[in-house]
This record gives C-alpha cells, structure tokens and sequence, in this order.
C-alpha cells in the first residue's frame, strides 16, 4: 500500500469482524448505518464524518470539495485512531473507496468478514443530496460536486465492489426506494452474517444470485 508514506497507522486495532459498506453519494449509507449500529450493536464508523471532525479539515476541503478522495495517510490516520479506541464489530460506512485502501486495510488490519453494497439509481441519490443540502452544510452537497463524486465512485470504488463479489463476499440492496422499505431485509440479513462462523457458505451464496 502506499501511503504516500508520510505518517503510517500508529496503534494496530485489535482483531475484530469489519464489514465494509459501499455506496455512491446519497444511497443511503449513513442513514441506515446508524440504525444497524443502534440495532445490532454495532460500531459506525463513517470515515467522511471522521474526516470532517478532524482538525486539519481545511487542508482536506478541496478535495472534498471536488469531489476527490482525500490523501490515503489522512484516512488511514483517522480510521486507525478511531478503531484503536474501541471494541466489537464495525460497519465501515465508506471505507474502502479504493483499491488501494482495500489492500492497505487487509494487508494492516484484516479481511472484512463481509461487504454490504447498497446500490440506488442516479436520479434518487442527486435528489437526496440536494435535500440534505438544504441543512447540511457540507462543501460536497451540490450538482456539480455530486457529478464529479458519481465520476470518483465508478473510477475508483466499483472496482472494490467488483473484487468483493468475485470472492462471494458482497450482499447487494437496492437502495434506490423507501429506506425503511429496505431496512428490514438489510438488517435480518446483516444480522445473519454476525452469527455466521464461516461453516453455512451454501445458504448464504443463494443471496448472492440476487446480486447484480
Ligand atoms: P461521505 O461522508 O462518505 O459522503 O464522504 C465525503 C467526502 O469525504 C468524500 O467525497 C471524500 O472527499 C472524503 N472521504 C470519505 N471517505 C473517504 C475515504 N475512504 N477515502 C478518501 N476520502 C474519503
């Protein structure tokens, strides 16, 4: 992985199941997230979150605002302080948004023990960003910025999903409808694959023909 080899993660987390949550702008991530987390007691972790937390925010702007992914230091930074803090299963909401993320963290963490991609057609996700625009705040919330981050998803991103499915670890939701419609399915299933010991490989590769 190449970090561009400024700083590097300090503080290994300890051993845990990650699960990495794809999606484009607007699909519905965090929002359904933060309800699996309440509900399954899970962690969340949205690296974009942690990156507008962080101090050195204004250096990360233009990115963001560009609709860029920001440095892979900073991200690895910011994911390593935050997972080293804590304990229990984790939903990597965003993370990995590249490929060379996803080697790094496999590489210097583990394999996720599952990806969830929720998928949403182009037309939903402006709509819901440009809704989120009207209290968000956020430098990335506009027409323009959402184009180039549609551009930053299918470049960089789908690749990630595409190797997760190649190896029978990726369960896709169409997002692209009502969410509480969704949820329940998202959470029996996610619900699922947290008791799952790696044994029933057979019952849970049916979920995979839904797959696209
Ligand atoms: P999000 O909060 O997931 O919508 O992400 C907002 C912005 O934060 C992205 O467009 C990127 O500029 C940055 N970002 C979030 N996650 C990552 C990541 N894993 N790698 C690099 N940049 C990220």
């Amino acid at each position: 992985m190449n970090f561009n080899s400024r700083r590097r993660i300090e503080q290994p987390p300890p051993k845990r199941d990650f699960y990495y949550v794809f999606g484009g702008p607007g699909a519905g991530k965090g929002t359904i997230c933060a309800r699996l987390a309440h509900d399954l007691g899970l962690l969340h972790v949205c690296v974009g979150d942690l990156l507008r937390d962080d101090p050195d925010l204004n250096e990360m702007e233009d990115a963001m605002r560009e609709g860029k992914l920001v440095p892979n230091y900073v991200v690895a930074n910011a994911l390593g302080r935050e997972l080293s803090k804590t304990t229990g299963p984790v939903l990597l909401d965003g993370f990995p948004r590249s490929q060379d993320q996803m080697m790094m963290f496999q590489h210097d963490f583990c394999p996720p023990k599952y990806a969830l991609y929720f998928s949403c057609d182009d037309k939903t996700m402006e709509r819901r960003v440009l809704d989120r625009a009207q209290e968000s705040n956020r430098v990335d919330d506009n027409v323009e910025t959402f184009c180039k981050r549609c551009i930053q998803f299918e470049t960089d991103t789908l690749p990630c999903i595409q190797s997760m499915k190649g190896i029978g670890r990726l369960i896709e939701f169409d997002c692209s409808g009502d969410l509480d419609e969704v949820y329940d399915d998202i959470k029996s299933k996610l619900e699922q694959l947290m008791n799952w010991d790696g044994l029933e490989i057979m019952s849970f590769s049916g979920w995979l023909s839904d797959s696209r």
